[in-house]
């Protein structure tokens, strides 16, 4: 009985360092609008949008989740996590004709001051099939205003907003409980940050263009990287880092 007691104890042991040890990479890339506008640089067409989402695949990429990656389920460096801001109205099209067919659930990063009531914008019925689906919400500020200490002097009550009037209308509305926040224009400020962490968010998203570590570096949970893909040189520098990454070189 007790070489089975020491037996089992070596292997809980095993599993947890196992566990504490394994570490993956993820390239979090962001995307914004899918209108097919060629001269918005944030914009691609749905079938641009679909040729690279099938690249990825084809050069091996798993597509993760946040809650895969807050799980330290991820291995290895071909691993993306898609996300989209904004919560634009052909963000509905690109997850049911692009996304959900290829089998990915991108993280939808929403601001509520325009969902529901601007024509641009998803309604909150779009929002819920997705998330049904699985896939994931962070906040995106109220208004997507600036995070910064001028905004926050001048306006005191919108800044607030930013962040406590989006997390409890998401939350309410959703269901769900808010821990993530992404930063317009990837802007943050000392002002931000203890604001954001007295409303209760854990983690925030940059523009800082780097792969993420998982387990997540205690020192980054707020400063997340992103890349943000734009059209022309811009696509072409992330989807070329990202073939070497899938070729091993990089
Ligand atoms: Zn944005």
């Amino acid at each position: 009985m007790r070489r089975l007691y020491f037996l089992v104890t070596v292997f809980l042991v095993l599993m947890i360092s196992m566990t504490a040890f394994a570490s993956g990479k993820v390239y979090i890339l962001c995307y914004h609008t899918f209108l097919g506008k060629s001269k918005i640089c944030t914009d691609f067409s749905i079938p641009e949008f679909r040729a690279q989402m099938i690249t990825l695949q084809q050069e091996g990429f798993r597509f993760v989740q946040w809650k895969e990656v807050l799980q330290n389920r991820v291995q290895g460096s071909k691993n993306i996590l898609l996300m989209i801001d904004d919560g634009n109205i052909s963000t509905d099209a690109a997850y049911h004709q692009v996304l959900k067919p290829l089998g990915i659930k991108p993280m939808l990063a929403l601001y509520p001051g325009i969902l529901n009531t601007r024509k641009f914008a998803l309604t909150w019925s779009q929002i819920k099939v997705m998330q049904q689906d699985g896939c994931e919400v962070a906040s995106h500020g109220y208004f997507h205003e600036y995070f910064t200490q001028k905004f926050h002097d001048e306006h005191p009550k919108d800044f607030d907003n930013e962040f406590y009037l989006s997390k409890s209308i998401l939350e309410s509305r959703l269901g769900l409980k808010i821990n993530e926040i992404v930063y317009p224009f990837g802007i943050s400020s000392d002002i931000a940050t203890q604001t954001l962490k007295s409303a209760g968010y854990r983690y925030g998203f940059s523009l800082r263009q780097s792969p993420l570590s998982v387990p997540i570096p205690p020192a980054e949970a707020l400063d997340l990287p992103r890349y943000m893909v734009t059209r022309g040189q811009g696509a072409t520098a992330i989807f070329g880092m990202l073939s070497r990454v899938a070729k091993g070189s990089q």
